[in-house]
C-alpha cells in the first residue's frame, strides 16, 4: 500500500504532466473496468465461441484465439505478465459445451460473430467490445472488480484468423486487464499504445505493430499491482 505522502505526491506529480504515460496508456479509473484475478496467481480460463462455425469453427477460432493471447513469443502476449499473474487456460470446448456450474468457473469468454451491434452499439457488424460482469469485492484493493468479461468478435475485423483479428483479440484483452480505448481517459497517442492504434481503426499511427506495446503492459502492471 502507498503511504498517503507518496500518493499525494503522485496526484501533484500527475497535476503537471497532461501527457503523463500513467494517463496516456488509457487505464481505464472505473475498477470495474478489470478482471478480478489479475491480482492474483490464479489462472484465467477463457472458452471460445462461434456463433457461425461455417464462417469459423470452435476449434479454428479456439486455436487462433490461443495462439494470439499465449503462444506468440515474449513481449508480444498478454499471457505470463506479472509473473503469472496473467495466466491463461483456453478451455477444451465451447463455452456452450459446460453446464451452468461449470461455465461461472470461467472468467473470459471469447464470442465470434457478425454482428454484435446489440451489445457494442452501431454500425450492424462493425463494433468489437467487451463486457465486465458480476462485482466482486476486493478487500485488499478496497474495490469492486469483475469475476468474468465477455470478449466480442466481429467476422469483418477482430473475427479474423489473421494479424488484423490478432490487432483486435490483443486489444479486446486490454480491456480485459483494464485499459480504455482512445477518447475516454484522454486523447492523447503518447506513448505508442494498441488502445489507440491505427491497426484498430484509431487515429495515432506510432503502433503498427498487433501485438500490446511496452506502455500497455505497464499500465496493466500498475493495474494488477
Ligand atoms: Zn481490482
Ligand atoms: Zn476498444
Amino acid at each position: 500500500m502507498r503511504t498517503p505522502t507518496v500518493l499525494l505526491a503522485t496526484m501533484a506529480a500527475l497535476a503537471l504532466m497532461p501527457a503523463n504515460p500513467v494517463h496516456a496508456s488509457h487505464p481505464n479509473p472505473d475498477p470495474f473496468k478489470h478482471l478480478h484475478n489479475m491480482h492474483y496467481s490464479a489462472t484465467e480460463q477463457f472458452c471460445v465461441e462461434s456463433f457461425d462455425t461455417a464462417q469459423v469453427s470452435h476449434a479454428s477460432a479456439r486455436s487462433f484465439v490461443n495462439q494470439t493471447l499465449t503462444q506468440m513469443g515474449s513481449g508480444k502476449v498478454w499471457n505470463g505478465l506479472g509473473e503469472g499473474r496473467i495466466d491463461l487456460r483456453v478451455t477444451n470446448n465451447p463455452c456452450s459445451a459446460y453446464d451452468p456450474a461449470t461455465r461461472a468457473t470461467i472468467e473470459i469468454e471469447v464470442y465470434y460473430g457478425w454482428d454484435w451491434s446489440g451489445v457494442c452499439g452501431a454500425p450492424v457488424g462493425y463494433y468489437n467490445c467487451v463486457v465486465h460482469d458480476l462485482p466482486v469485492w476486493d478487500a485488499e484493493r478496497g474495490h469492486n472488480d469483475a469475476r468474468w468479461a465477455y470478449v466480442y468478435l466481429v467476422f469483418s475485423s477482430g473475427g479474423r484468423l489473421d494479424n488484423v483479428g490478432r490487432g483486435f483479440i490483443n486489444h479486446e484483452f486490454g480491456h480485459v486487464w483494464g485499459l480504455a480505448d482512445h477518447g475516454v481517459v484522454n486523447s492523447s497517442c503518447t506513448p505508442a499504445s494498441l488502445m489507440h492504434s491505427s491497426v484498430v481503426g484509431y487515429p495515432c499511427t506510432n503502433w503498427p505493430n498487433w501485438y500490446p506495446s511496452p506502455a500497455d503492459f505497464q499500465s496493466v502492471l500498475r493495474i494488477m499491482a
